[in-house]
């Protein structure tokens, strides 16, 4: 029996979770989706004629989908084939300074030892257990929840628990903690690195995010057809399921009855009807009035100085030479915390930034690269204003400069003038994803407040629900996939209450 109508405005990671997850609970799901693919964020562009991952590469939390996909009677090694990587990341911070770290925490050890002295090693175990501890205190009460708030996580930790909520440093910066543990500014840097994940500077996000550190460390996968193969995995899942999707479909307004969700129109003039709409776009552009005026107010606007990180991006399909490329490779800037300012207070793109090289053709064995030209994802970070200050040709030339200056002052040589070239700007992401001005996380996890701030997945509209990267839990694929799932829950439970 058909349970009723629900309408899934975007494809991106957690639009195709909900549609999956609706479907096979026997609701009428119909997915709209403004661009030709699945995937959103993951999307894959093409470079010299092959297919290049333009957006996520890190592939964490595999547990996710194995829920996922076994929930829908699959097993999820044989719908996406996936490899582990033993060396998790390449770092470097001049041609003789490089570090890996490893998936195993005594390989890692072994290694800072060796990179900066035994003292570091002991300081990178302490920091392990931390992050661990962080993780294990906030995954029911915060990552698996609906929508906590402060209080409904220290009523749920009750009196004991409230000391394990103090001990992971709710109120520290994640710089400033990350000085317990190293006195290497460099191992402060790669570590710090790890609140950009959530489009964050470690200067202003809280310790809490370390848990990102301990997420990595408990694996990193490559997909191996790319990270858009997941998404096609899940829409063929779905579509198996009875969900159907639309593409070229732009959303223009959600459509509400007497406050309540009736369906949506479509650019096309067209109005489809349902009970529950289930948005996945950017919940800013709900706020921003993107989808209607009724709906607006359920979201508070995100000021600009609220956004996470946007990026320059380049997809490439070029011939690299002088540095041991492995899968993920981070080239560090020789002053983080100029980089930051230069993005979140002066709303520039970075005099010096950080790089980070994904290697699409590599795994973590460089002699196992055939040669001749390969795929490459090189991204730095950039402030999210590609809605009001779009960059001039030259402002990207010259970060273009620097971005592969540093590279070759580093060690990496890459030939861009053979390449096929395709450069993504905060401005090409703002029209990707509307009203994020290119912001790619949602708001910035900034102050410990951030975290509470995201809207939940139940909106104050009946039948309105939000999933996505910018709700709770947050950014990041397997997150974000989580989010589509309690999004979907969330509508199952009120559907079912209602008819009681
Ligand atoms: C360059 C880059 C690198 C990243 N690296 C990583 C990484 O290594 N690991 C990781 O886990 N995460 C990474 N992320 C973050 C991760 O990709 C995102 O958090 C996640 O994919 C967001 O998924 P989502 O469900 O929010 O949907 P989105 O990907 O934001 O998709 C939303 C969809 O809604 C559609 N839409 C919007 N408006 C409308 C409308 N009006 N009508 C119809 N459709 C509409 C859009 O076209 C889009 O397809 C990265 C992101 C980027 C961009």
């Amino acid at each position: 029996m058909v349970k009723g109508k629900v309408i899934v405005v975007g494809a991106g990671i957690a639009g195709l979770v909900s549609a999956l997850e609706l479907a096979r609970a026997g609701y009428d799901v119909q997915v709209f989706e403004r661009q030709r693919a699945p995937g959103g964020k993951m999307r894959q562009v093409m470079a010299g004629g092959r297919p290049v991952d333009a957006g996520p590469t890190v592939f964490t939390m595999r547990w996710v989908f194995e829920r996922i996909f076994g929930d829908a009677g699959k097993v999820f090694a044989d719908e996406v084939r996936l490899k582990p990587l033993t060396v998790l990341a390449r770092h470097a911070w001049s041609e003789t300074e490089r570090l890996d770290l490893f998936a195993s925490v005594e390989e890692s050890a072994d290694a800072i030892g060796a990179f900066a002295g035994a003292a570091e090693a002991e300081g990178f175990r302490a920091f392990c257990a931390r992050a661990r501890d962080v993780y294990e205190t906030l995954e029911e009460p915060f990552i698996r929840s609906p929508q906590p708030t402060p209080i409904s996580l220290a009523f749920g930790a009750g009196l004991r628990g409230l000391g394990d909520l103090w001990r992971i440093s709710p109120f520290t910066t994640l710089w400033s903690a990350l000085g317990d543990h190293f006195k290497d500014p460099r191992l402060r840097q790669l570590f710090g690195r790890y609140a950009t994940y959530c489009g964050s500077s470690p200067f202003d996000a809280p310790a809490t995010l370390m848990l990102v550190a301990h997420v990595e460390q408990e694996g990193v996968w490559v997909i191996e057809d790319g990270m858009h193969a997941l998404a096609k995995a899940l829409e063929s899942i779905a579509t198996e399921n009875g969900a159907r999707f639309f593409y070229g479909a732009e959303v223009e307004e959600v459509i509400t009855l007497g406050g309540v969700a009736a369906g949506v129109r479509l650019r096309s003039g067209d109005v489809v009807e349902a009970q529950n709409v289930i948005v996945n776009a950017d919940s800013a552009a709900v706020g921003a009035g993107l989808f209607g005026r009724s709906v607006a107010p359920t979201v508070a606007q995100l000021r600009r100085d609220q956004r996470s990180l946007s990026a320059m991006t380049w997809t490439m399909n070029a011939q690299t030479r002088g540095f041991p490329l492995i899968r993920h490779n981070v080239f560090f800037s020789s002053n983080y915390q100029a980089e930051f300012d230069d993005i979140f207070r002066r709303s520039r793109l970075p005099r010096e930034p950080t790089v980070y090289v994904c290697a699409q053709d590599r795994d973590d064995d460089p002699a196992e690269f055939q040669g001749g030209r390969e795929r490459l994802l090189v991204l730095v970070n950039a402030p999210a204003t590609g809605d009001t200050d779009r960059f001039s040709a030259a402002e990207a030339a010259e970060c273009e400069e620097r971005t592969f200056a540093l590279l070759a002052r580093l060690g990496l040589e890459v030939d861009r003038s053979t390449a096929d070239t395709l450069l993504t700007t905060p401005s090409d992401f703002n029209a990707l994803f509307p009203a994020t001005g290119g912001a790619l996380y949602g708001a910035a996890s900034h102050g410990w407040m951030a975290s509470f701030s995201r809207p939940g997945g139940k909106t104050r509209i009946p039948g309105l629900y939000l999933a996505g990267g910018s709700v709770h839990p947050g950014p990041g694929v397997p997150m974000a996939a989580l989010s589509g799932w309690l999004a979907a829950a969330q509508l199952a439970v009120d559907l079912n209450s209602t008819r009681r």
